[in-house]
């Protein structure tokens, strides 16, 4: 079975719309897929709509900001009821903290004499959402920069003038947002934060501890060492694994939806746990 549980569309930070993002599953031969735009569920309808018309089974997602030890970390809410009131609240909260943080990050740039950066960025945007990545594409058109890694590095990152603490919510509060919407929560690429293992360790332990549900296992970029150490410490410590490409689209970005190493062979998967199999 071809699964894959994390994607995006131009409600975030995606190229496409979700009627294109879900032609695109169709073409890859996905059996079970969900769009997990960051902070937003307001893709969601359109992707529903064009996976029961492509017969995809669908998955209602999305990606949560929160805050654990200082660090962004990405929750995944999947299967998700969309008009869940709390899980609304807590995702307006964060649309708020994106748009107090595009203002700073727009002073920031001012000061090292980027002018209009706001105005220039919002401009790439098809939705009301702003993320770095638009500043990131912004500053490369305007010829700052050439790729997206050096312009996270230059411009976005650490103590570059476009970088921005954001107190994002808790583990504990977002998962509670997305147990309220019936959802299941998922810490999302857990190697690609700066961390050592015994740390990645810790955060799901604690995620657990904090009723955190199941971690990626298997991302697009995944070596087959970090697949199996994901999948032993998931086991251990009694989480599900969950499977996806974090597809966004980007034509340099050397990701295609539904290309994913084999799953191990495990009885945690999270897709046995969603509704579509109840
Ligand atoms: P935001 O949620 O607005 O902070 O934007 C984060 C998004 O920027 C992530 O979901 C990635 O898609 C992208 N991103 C973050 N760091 C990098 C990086 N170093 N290079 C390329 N893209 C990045
Ligand atoms: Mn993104
Ligand atoms: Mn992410
Ligand atoms: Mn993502």
């Amino acid at each position: 079975m071809k699964v894959d549980l994390h994607s995006h569309s131009y409600y975030s930070d995606g190229v496409y719309s979700p009627s294109e993002v879900l032609e695109y599953a169709n073409q890859a031969k996905c059996d079970l897929f969900s769009l997990t735009d960051h902070d937003t569920t307001d893709g969601l309808s359109e992707a529903q709509e064009r996976a029961e018309k492509l017969s995809i089974n669908f998955i209602p997602g999305v990606e949560i900001s929160a805050i654990w030890r200082n660090m962004t970390i990405h929750i995944l809410g999947l299967d998700i009821n969309v008009n869940n009131e709390l899980l609304q609240k807590g995702l307006r909260r964060n649309q708020e903290h994106r748009k107090e943080r595009a203002a700073k990050i727009a002073h920031g740039l001012r000061r090292t004499g980027i002018k209009d950066a706001l105005e220039k960025t919002s401009a790439l945007s098809k939705t009301n959402m702003i993320t770095r990545t638009h500043f990131a594409q912004m500053l490369i058109q305007e010829g700052y920069c050439k790729d997206m890694k050096s312009v996270f590095r230059r411009f976005l990152t650490g103590n570059k003038p476009g970088a921005v603490r954001v107190e994002w919510s808790s583990f504990e509060e977002v998962i509670s947002w997305i147990h309220a919407a019936g959802g299941l929560a998922v810490i999302a690429h857990p190697f690609r934060y700066r961390m050592t293992q015994t740390k990645i360790k810790r955060m799901f332990s604690e995620f657990k501890e904090t009723l955190g549900d199941g971690v990626e296992a298997i991302t697009a970029m995944s070596s087959e060492q970090e697949i199996n150490l994901c999948s032993n410490w998931a086991k251990e410590i009694n989480l599900l694994i969950s499977s996806g490409s974090d597809y966004h689209g980007w034509p340099n970005q050397r990701i295609n939806i539904g290309c994913l190493k084999e799953t191990p062979n495990s009885d945690n998967l999270i897709w046995n746990h969603l509704s579509w199999q109840r």
